[in-house]
C-alpha cells in the first residue's frame, strides 16, 4: 500500500510538482490534497527562519487531518548581497518595504518584488550576485513534527529579466550550469535540481523507510 500524504494546499499544481519530483518513488507514496483545507484559517507564518515557519504550518494542519501524515512547506530566495533578503519575506518583500513599483502602473506582487529586488541589487558587481532558493518541507501527524526535509538550488541574481515561465523571481534566477534562468526551463528540467523537489526527496528519505520497515510488520 502506498503511503499517504495529505499536502496543506489548495493549488492543484504544487500535488502534481510533488508527484512528479517523488517519481522515483511511484507506488510507494501518493499525494493528496488535505481535505478541508479551504476552510482551514492559515497559521500565520512569523517564524524567523523557514523551518520554524514549515513546522508550524504542519502542525497546526495535522490537528484537522487525525491520524494522517500532513505536508506544510516554506520556500523562498536568499540573495547573499543582501545578507539573506528577502527570506522567509519573499512573497511579501515589496509590500513589507511599501514599494509600489513605478509609474504607478498596476503591478503584481511578483512584479513589484522582482522590482524592488533589481532596485536593491544596483550596483551589486556580478561575480557578488550569488542566491538560493530554499525550501523546507515539515510532515507532521497529530499536532506533532515527525520528519523535515530541507532543499536548496544555488543561482546567481541578473540584472535584467529573462524567460516568460516559472513564477516569483524566476525570472532573475540564473542557473549557471544551465546558462538559463529558473523562468526559461522546462517544469521536467526543474523539477530534478529545485529546491521544492530537492526537500521532497530528503523528507521521503527519511520517512518511507520506517513506513516499508511497518508495512513489512
Ligand atoms: P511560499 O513557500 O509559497 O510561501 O513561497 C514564498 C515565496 O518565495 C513565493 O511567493 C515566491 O516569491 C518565492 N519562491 C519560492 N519558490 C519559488 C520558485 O520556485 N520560483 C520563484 N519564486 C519562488
Amino acid at each position: 500500500m502506498p503511503l499517504t500524504l495529505h499536502v496543506a494546499t489548495t493549488n492543484p499544481g504544487k500535488l502534481r510538482d510533488f508527484a512528479t519530483a517523488a517519481e522515483r518513488h511511484a507506488g510507494e507514496v501518493e499525494f493528496v490534497s488535505l481535505r478541508g483545507m479551504e476552510n482551514i484559517e492559515p497559521p500565520p507564518e512569523t517564524g524567523a527562519t523557514f523551518e520554524e515557519n514549515a513546522r508550524s504550518k504542519a502542525i497546526e494542519y495535522s490537528r484537522h487531518a487525525p491520524g494522517c501524515i500532513v505536508l506544510a512547506d516554506d520556500s523562498g530566495l536568499e540573495v547573499d548581497a543582501l545578507h539573506g533578503a528577502p527570506g522567509v519575506r519573499s512573497a511579501r518583500y515589496a509590500a513589507d518595504a511599501g514599494f509600489a513599483g513605478d509609474h504607478g502602473r498596476a503591478l503584481t506582487d511578483d512584479q513589484r518584488n522582482n522590482l524592488l529586488l533589481l532596485q536593491n541589487m544596483q550596483g551589486v558587481a556580478k561575480d557578488q550576485r550569488s542566491a538560493r532558493y530554499r525550501c523546507v518541507l515539515a510532515a507532521a501527524r497529530d499536532g506533532a513534527c515527525i520528519a523535515v526535509g530541507h532543499g536548496a538550488v544555488e543561482g546567481t541574481i541578473l540584472k535584467a529579466p529573462r524567460g516568460m515561465g516559472g513564477f516569483g523571481y524566476d525570472p532573475l534566477f540564473y542557473l549557471p550550469e544551465l546558462d538559463r534562468t529558473m523562468a526559461e526551463i522546462s517544469l521536467e528540467q526543474k523539477h530534478p535540481i529545485s529546491h521544492r523537489g530537492n526537500a521532497l526527496r530528503s523528507l521521503l528519505a527519511k520517512i518511507l523507510p520506517h513506513h516499508s520497515e511497518a508495512s513489512r510488520r
